[in-house]
């Protein structure tokens, strides 16, 4: 004998009844079918039942439309001959069901009792057209009332099974009749004056168990829409897979915890009779799904998989007179039982002067009303603080039999929530040490439960939500990479990178639940789809969206965009930027976001910021963590500078070299930050910051070589008078020349005893120098240090254009998954 479940998705219309179907007629074996409601009917009933005591009268479309579905599933199903009995049954029932929604209409009242008796028809409608299909096909079925099968009490909605009864009652049935199915309706059960009563949302899954004790089946097969019990919901977590096999405890622990794929009483009478239980997909029933059995050590993950549960109010009992005083929880428990309030997990700080209890937010204005009831006494004297409630949380569960001979779990749970800026409220780890749960806001669920899934089942592979501002140049060849480099990526560092969010200063857009951003036509989908871009409303989306390992890359020279990065780094957001506004910007500002990325677990990388994709600030970096000291930087950074005195030999006009640089995509958007010196004074300024020196702006001289009228006015004018200027620029040239030397512009910071200084200007560089051979656009950066006194280390080599920068930031990107 054995045991089939069959779920209101799986039985939703006549196609998937189809599949059922084909599953049944493929068994030998003796069996009982269990059906739950066709999908979304018992939702439909309840509120046809609620419209009818609020007085609505839309109650009867909602009836009118539920008789409808059922007609059209048996009309569907039934050959033409087979119809007739089938369908006067549906209609018989609905005339039946709608006297009841009436007289609940006319009374005003809905009551326990009345509403168990509306929603039982969802499962009696069910079973009867199944039995009718299947009949129709030859199959010897028999219809079971499982009403008249399974006894409980009266508690309606959630009634308490008298399991001898219901043992002996189904035994003596089966054995009376000689058939080889069986099909009877889920969730429904009566009580001993034979009153319909339910056994609670989900309930035909413990229908089916209680069949399969009774009767010591051999096996019981949940069938769901899903490959099995996965690792996580797989409604939130698109990488949960299937779990092969689990242990009884670990199943009820993980129902209990919110899998809703297992209604949580199902467990206990298939474990006490040690029926091995399938979970499988009616839509996949090749696929192996998962067996629930005794099992005690099994091979793979340590966790056995996360879950969660949603409205979940803490409630926190605390006061001062609590301390040393025993029997203020036993209080607080009792009473919050006695209002049969269910407590869905306890802490107690060690100070013994709080108690932090978290129960369904249903019930949270009745435990305050008794809580505060009860310490009535002490609240009067300020012993205890009236009970605090705070709703909008959830709880989150790692589940495993393993976990107790593994220590360090809860380590590497809490630093993963902790990496991604999820606070954690309350913990608490059962005492079997089967699980830890911790509560946190609701708001990070979703995310607590993928960087969690990410953390103990994709050890071996991370995901990195980019949100990339400004896709122009730059931005674009990134993009470009990106989808070059995904596949080898996700294969080679287990690194998935998914642009979830892109903008220019026009649009922007996002990737949604299920639709990625098509990095081959990002353009189109951008102009077509996006939506018109709002700075503020894209960072709130970012935050809002509250995706694990989120990165912010910003590929703009905005200065509004610089100014964001304190409130995402501030949520644990990781920026990267191309973007030296910030942190050339006060030492103070620069000092703030990296203590702010510090304090959030999260990165500022920018080392695009100096010398594009060479690695000028990672060399630095690794420096100084070696504990060396920087003494001098001298250092050729300006790709535009370069390209322009490389190319100006004084026979052509200066302006037009310059033109050429800005046309070719080397310059800033505005290129007199290039000529004028101030895009190498940033770079020194970062370079001289990250050797841990706190210049300032202000600081360094600018020896600049721009006539004071090339700064008036716009870009034009800019081009206009360099032209006039032509002949300063023959000179600077010619005295170089004279000199066989070349022009370059330096940057230069110098650490001495003396002081801290950083310089930049034009100067003329002999044959002999590092310098001299700097061709193009490249960049030369020589750094002296204790370590490197005479011969200095060096990075050379392309220091701007869109491609080498999109890669620099690529690599930052990156960098944020590798920590
Ligand atoms: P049925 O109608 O067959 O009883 P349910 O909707 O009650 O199905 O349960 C199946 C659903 O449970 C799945 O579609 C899935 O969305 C959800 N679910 C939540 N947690 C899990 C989990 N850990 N494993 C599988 N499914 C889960
Ligand atoms: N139909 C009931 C419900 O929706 C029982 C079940 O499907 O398990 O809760
Ligand atoms: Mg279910």
């Amino acid at each position: 004998m054995k045991v089939l479940k069959f779920g209101g998705s799986s039985v939703a219309n006549a196609e998937n009844i189809q599949k059922v179907a084909a599953i049944v007629m493929s068994n030998s074996e003796q069996q009982v079918v269990v059906v739950s409601a066709l999908g979304g009917v018992t939702d439909a009933l309840i509120k046809a039942g609620t419209l009818a005591e609020q007085t609505d009268e839309t109650y009867k479309d909602v009836l009118k439309e539920l008789e409808k579905k059922h007609l059209d599933t048996a009309r569907a199903l039934l050959p033409v001959t087979h119809q007739s009995s089938c369908l006067s049954m549906i209609k018989q029932q609905f005339n039946e069901l709608e006297e009841i929604c009436n007289s609940v209409f006319y009374l005003k009242e809905l009551s326990l009792r009345t509403r168990d008796r509306i929603i039982s028809f969802g499962e009696l409608l069910s079973s009867k057209i199944i039995t009718a299909f299947l009949q129709s096909k030859h199959v010897d079925v028999e219809w079971l009332d499982s009403r008249k099968l399974i006894k409980t009490n009266s508690s309606f909605g959630f009634a308490a099974v008298n399991f001898e009864t219901t043992n002996q009652l189904i035994i003596t049935t089966i054995q009376a009749l000689d058939k080889n199915i069986f099909l009877a309706p889920g969730f429904i059960s009566s009580d001993n004056n034979n009153n319909t009563t339910t056994l609670g949302r989900g309930g035909s899954d413990y229908t089916a168990a209680i069949y399969a004790s009774s009767l010591n089946a051999a096996s019981l097969e949940i069938w769901t829409d899903v490959s099995g019990m996965m690792t996580a919901d797989p409604r939130w977590v698109p990488n949960a897979k299937p779990i092969e096999r689990i242990s009884y405890q670990e199943a009820m622990e993980l129902s209990h915890f919110g899998a809703k794929v297992v209604y949580p009483p199902t467990i206990q009478p298939v474990r006490q009779k040690n029926i091995p239980t399938w979970v499988k997909n009616t839509f996949a029933p090749n696929d192996a799904g998962t067996v629930i059995d005794s099992i005690t050590q099994h091979d793979g993950d340590i966790v056995t998989g996360i879950s969660s549960i949603n409205a979940i109010a803490v409630l926190s009992l605390e006061g001062s007179g609590m301390i040393g005083i025993p029997g203020f929880s036993k209080r607080l428990f009792e009473a919050l039982a006695s209002a049969n309030i269910n407590v869905v997990l306890i802490t107690q700080s060690s100070s013994e002067h709080s108690i932090c209890v978290a129960v369904n937010t249903s019930d949270a204005i009745k435990a305050k009303e008794v809580v505060d009831s009860t310490f009535e006494v002490e609240i009067a004297q300020a012993k205890v603080e009236p009970l605090k409630v705070e709703t909008e949380h959830s709880v989150i569960a790692l589940v495993g039999d393993k976990m107790k001979s593994h220590p360090g779990i809860s380590g590497r749970m809490f630093d993963a929530l902790g990496r991604n800026g999820i606070n954690v409220r309350a913990i608490a780890q059962g005492s079997s040490e089967r699980n830890i749960s911790a509560v946190i806001a609701h708001a990070d669920i979703k995310k607590a439960v993928n960087v969690l899934h990410e953390a103990f089942f994709e050890n071996v592979y991370k995901q990195l939500n980019i949100f990339i501002l400004g896709v122009g140049n730059v931005g674009g060849k990134l993009l470009g990479q990106v989808l070059q480099q995904q596949a080898f990526l996700q294969e080679h560092l287990n690194l998935q990178v998914r642009v979830t969010g892109i903008a220019n200063s026009r649009k922007m857009l996002f990737a949604d639940n299920g639709h990625d951003i098509d990095l081959k036509q990002w353009k189109e989908e951008l102009s077509e789809q996006g939506e018109p871009m709002q700075l503020s409303k894209f960072v709130e989306t970012i935050i809002q969206k509250n995706f694990r390992n989120s990165v912010l890359v910003d590929v703009t020279a905005n200065e509004d965009v610089a100014k964001v990065y304190e409130q995402l780094l501030s949520k644990a957001v990781s920026v990267v930027a191309c973007n030296k506004i910030a942190a050339s910007a006060s030492y103070t500002h620069y000092s703030e976001l990296k203590s702010l990325a510090k304090e959030y677990n999260a990165l500022f990388l920018f080392e695009t910021n100096v010398g594009a994709g060479l690695p000028v600030i990672g060399t630095l970096n690794d420096l100084r963590r070696s504990g060396d000291v920087v003494t001098k930087i001298q250092a050729v950074l300006s790709g535009t500078l370069n390209f322009v005195f490389n190319n100006y030999d004084a026979t052509r006009p200066f302006a037009e070299v310059v033109k050429q640089a800005q046309d070719e995509g080397y310059t800033e958007p505005d290129p007199r930050l290039d000529l004028g010196g101030t895009d190498v004074m940033r770079k020194i300024l970062i370079l001289a910051r990250e050797a841990g020196e706190q210049l300032e702006m202000e600081d360094i001289t600018n020896n600049g070589f721009l006539p004071e009228e090339c700064f008036k006015g716009s870009v034009d004018d800019f081009y206009k008078a360099m032209l006039k200027h032509e002949d300063h620029f023959k000179k600077l040239y010619k005295a170089a020349a004279s000199e066989n030397c070349k022009l370059k512009f330096v940057a230069e910071f110098i650490n001495s005893p003396e002081g801290k200084t950083a310089n930049v200007g034009l100067k003329h560089i002999p044959a002999d120098s590092d310098f001299y051979h700097l061709y193009g656009k490249d960049n030369i950066v020589l750094f002296y240090t204790q370590r490197y006194p005479e011969q200095p280390l060096v990075v050379k080599g392309a220091g701007a254009g869109a491609d080498v920068t999109a890669s620099g930031v690529f690599a930052d990107i990156i960098r944020v998954a590798r920590v």
